[in-house]
Order: structure tokens, then C-alpha cells, then sequence
């Protein structure tokens, strides 16, 4: 270690007065920036989040901060002011133990520290030339992720923005795969196959990929089952993929994955299993007989940011074999001609060229924590769901909808209509009480929680459902 480097650890003096004389001469002294950004950072970590929804009116929002993209600039102390007083509060913190809307977040302090640091280093991550010690460690992660999957270890991946890139992704290079076996594309162009339980997103991949969609029937807990997609393979020859959910959005259900899978292998069409929310079950020793199957897909996303404890943006792609993954992503121009393509690049693994490294908070978190840890985070999360749902079903005027197979609970209040849902849900979330939102669900209004925060308290939770909801 230098000397420079050592003096540097050896006081604060990285936060507290740094002199970066010599560093971007051109932007003269930044120091005060610097400290005034990074000592904000550290506080930040150390307060607990609000679960109370703040956005303000654009409008608002504009009168209260003023113009500040300005060509003298405002100064980094006025930048830092306004942040901290107008900006910040009207976003929602996301991690609060208390936040049970959508597919909520919940990562640990280590791993939001290490995005910082991973943000200060600016590693170029796609190309392994630029990256290659970010990029190793990011693909420690996903070599863990494969034994998880029990994958062979020439699996491999990458880690992108979302699910929603991560879906798109594996999609185009599954309809690669379809194109070189069948020599040509059907006549009236590839289906892409999955059922009313899929996210959003695959229907967007579906639009952007320009591709036909069949959907499977749903069995009565909104699984796709190995006979119903058998049908549909049947009568779809032009099927390039089918996209299989290991834990919905809606339901936090798993798909049939062991017959997914023989339908899938005995059409010779692509399974990709999308567990985005739900594939960090895995780690659960109580649930992993459910991803059954999950063994023989041909890709795999999980979302860190949502139920692995790392913060935005962080999605896992995995592919069971890169060869058509390369051959679908990897960009050519003479300006990237010198790329040494044996190498793992992120950057042939999907739709993206330039990245951050953005799976070494994962990382962090995972060596800081271990992967023991982890595993009892996700099962703490799957009991206080069971909990939740137990205590629901002795509720006398709240009814229990589907015992959760991940960390959804579905329920109703009798007598309630959707109306009644959303003043409920806007009044808990404005006072700070709770964030939930309700859902449809076999076309009717319900309430769902979703629990993926290890520090969430289930008695905490049915006090508040059964005070309130009276
Ligand atoms: C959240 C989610 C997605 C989309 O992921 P983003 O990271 O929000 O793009 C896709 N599939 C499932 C099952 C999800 O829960």
C-alpha cells in the first residue's frame, strides 16, 4: 500500500478535508463537495427509513427548489441543501420493515455502504479488460447462484438493471437459439409462451421482441401446469420460449417447474424461469422442494433489490449456456474489435454495453454477512409471512385468501369494496402506520402484503390489520 493510501486510512481524512489538488485539475477544489456528499451519505445509513409516501406535485416541487441546472451553477452547498430539505423527503424509503406494497425493499446497510464505494470507484463493468476484478467477484455471486440452481458450472451470466432487462434479455437470446435449431423463422414469425400470472414485463418483452403470445390457463392457485402447457405447445409449433414464474408478482405462487420443464424439453423450446421476487427462495431450505425442475431451465433472473438485500439496481441473469446468450448480444463495430471475446464480458450477455458493477453490493453483503445469513433472513421473512397469515385466518372479520407459498399474503375484509380498500391503504400509508396496496385478484379487489424484510415483526403487523380494519 502506498503511503498516500495508508495516511488516508489511517484518519478520516477521506471525508473530513480531503485534498484533491492534482486530481481534475480542471474543476479547481471539489473538496467541499465531496465531504458535504459523502458525509450525508454516512448519516444517511445510519437513520432508519419512513414508510409514509411523500411525493409532491411536479409543480411543488419545482417552486420549492428553484431552478438549479443553471449555467453558473448553485454550488454544491445550495445542491446539498436543497436535496436534503425538498428532495429527499419526497421520495419513499423503500426499506422501512413496515413497507409492504408491491414487492417491497429491504437491504442491509453493508451492501447500500458498498454501492457507494462501488459508485466512487466507477469501474467500467463490460468488458472484462476494463473490469475484470469487479466483474470476478460479481461472477463469485453467480457461480453461487448457479450450485443454487444446481446448474452445471459452465453456467453463467450477468448482472443487469431489472427484471425487466434481465426478462428481455434471456428472451432474445432464447429466440437466437430457436432461429439457429430451426434454420429459419416460422412463417408467420416465433410465440412467446406464459400465463396471466407473468409480470407486466413479459408482455412488454413480447411487444419489444415483436412476437405472438399464447397464454397458458392458470390452475386454481394460478399455477401453469405441465398438462395445460402441453396443450398450448401442441397447437403452437412457432413456441421459442416458454416463461415459467418461480414466485408471481401478484400471488408469490411457483409455476409446476418440474413439468414445465419435460413440456419445455419435449417441444425443444426454451424455458426461462423468471424469479425475480420469488428465486431468492431458494436459499430456503422450507421452500426449495417447490422450485423442483428449476434444474433444467435455460435461464433464470432473480431481483437482489428485492428479497436479497441489496439495493437498486441489481438483477441476476443466469444462462445454463452462454453460446447463444454471445451470439445474441455480443455488439460488433471496428471500435470494438479489440475486445477479447473469451473472456466473460458482461457486456455479451445482454442488452447493455457500458455497466457499473452494480452486483458488488451483493457481493459485499454477502462476504461482510456470509451465505448462512442470508439464508436465515429468507426464511425469518417466509415465517413471519406464515405468521401473518395464520393470524389473519383467526381475525374474525378479515379472511384469508391463499396460505402463501413465498412471502404473499392474500386476504380480504368482507363487506369492503374496492373503494374501501384504497381509502384504507391511502389513510395507513399518509399516516405513516403501514404501506400496502390492494390488488385484483381472480377479478375482484383483495389486499396483499408482501414480506421480504427480515426485521418486520408479525405481531406488529396483525395488531395494525386488526385495529384498523374494523
Ligand atoms: C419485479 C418483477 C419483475 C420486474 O423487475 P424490475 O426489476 O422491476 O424491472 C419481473 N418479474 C417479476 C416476477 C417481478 O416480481
Amino acid at each position: 500500500m502506498s503511503g498516500d493510501a495508508t495516511r488516508a486510512q489511517n484518519n478520516d481524512s477521506h471525508v473530513h478535508g480531503t485534498d484533491l489538488g492534482g486530481v481534475g485539475a480542471f474543476w479547481g477544489d471539489e473538496s467541499t463537495a465531496v465531504r458535504d456528499a459523502l458525509t450525508w451519505a454516512v448519516a444517511r445509513m445510519a437513520r432508519s427509513s419512513d414508510p409514509r409516501s411523500t411525493a409532491r406535485p411536479e409543480n411543488e416541487l419545482a417552486q420549492a427548489t428553484g431552478a438549479t441546472v443553471v449555467p453558473a451553477g448553485i454550488g454544491s452547498a445550495d445542491a446539498m441543501r436543497i436535496f436534503t430539505e425538498v428532495l429527499e423527503p419526497a421520495t419513499r424509503a423503500q426499506g422501512h420493515e413496515l413497507n409492504l406494497a408491491y414487492i417491497p425493499a429491504a437491504p442491509n446497510r453493508s451492501s447500500v455502504a458498498f454501492d457507494a464505494v462501488t459508485g466512487s470507484a466507477n469501474i467500467f463493468g463490460g468488458i472484462w479488460e476494463a473490469g475484470a476484478g469487479g466483474i470476478h467477484a460479481e461472477n463469485e455471486v453467480l457461480a453461487w447462484l448457479a450450485r443454487l440452481l444446481e446448474w452445471p458450472d459452465t453456467a453463467a451470466g450477468c448482472f443487469v438493471s431489472g427484471g425487466t432487462i434481465g426478462n428481455l434479455s434471456a428472451l432474445v437470446a432464447a429466440r437466437k437459439r430457436a432461429l439457429r435449431r430451426r434454420g429459419a423463422r416460422p412463417e408467420g414469425g416465433w410465440t412467446l409462451v406464459y400465463t396471466s400470472g407473468a409480470h407486466s414485463s413479459i408482455a412488454t418483452a413480447a411487444e419489444v421482441l415483436d412476437v405472438a403470445t399464447a397464454e397458458v390457463p392458470v390452475d386454481d392457485r394460478g399455477h401453469m401446469t405441465g398438462a395445460a402447457l402441453r396443450e398450448v405447445l401442441e397447437r403452437t409449433p412457432s413456441a421459442f420460449a416458454v416463461v415459467t414464474s418461480a414466485g408471481t408478482t401478484n400471488t408469490g405462487v411457483i409455476d409446476d417447474l418440474a413439468d414445465v420443464a419435460d413440456a419445455c424439453a419435449e417441444h425443444d423450446v426454451w424455458m426461462h424461469v423468471d424469479g425475480a421476487y420469488g428465486g431468492a427462495g431458494l436459499l430456503a431450505p422450507s421452500v426449495r422442494e417447490q422450485f423442483r425442475g428449476i434444474e433444467r431451465a435455460d435461464s433464470f433472473i432473480v431481483d437482489p433489490h428485492k428479497w436479497l438485500f441489496a439495493p437498486y439496481d441489481c438483477c441476476a441473469l443466469m444462462y445454463r449456456d452462454v453460446g447463444d446468450a454471445r451470439d445474441a448480444h455480443a455488439q460488433h463495430a471496428s471500435y470494438l474489435s479489440h475486445i477479447n471475446r473469451e473472456q466473460p464480458n458482461p457486456a455479451d450477455l445482454a442488452l447493455h454495453l457500458s455497466r457499473r458493477v452494480r452486483g458488488l453490493p451483493l457481493w459485499f453483503g454477502l462476504a461482510t454477512h456470509g451465505t448462512d445469513r442470508y439464508r436465515d433472513a429468507i426464511e425469518k421473512t417466509l415465517l413471519t409471512a406464515r405468521e401473518v397469515a395464520a393470524g389473519i385466518d383467526r381475525i374474525e372479520h378479515l379472511e384469508l385468501l391463499l396460505a402463501p407459498e413465498l412471502s404473499v399474503v392474500m386476504f380480504d375484509r368482507p363487506g369492503w369494496d374496492e373503494a374501501d380498500y384504497a381509502r384504507w391503504c391511502d389513510r395507513l400509508a399518509h399516516d405513516g402506520t403501514m404501506l400496502c396496496v390492494p390488488t385484483l385478484w381472480n377479478g375482484r379487489a383483495v389486499l396483499r402484503v408482501v414480506f421480504v424484510n427480515p426485521d418486520t415483526s408479525a405481531s406488529a403487523v396483525l395488531k395494525i390489520l386488526d385495529e384498523t380494519t374494523r
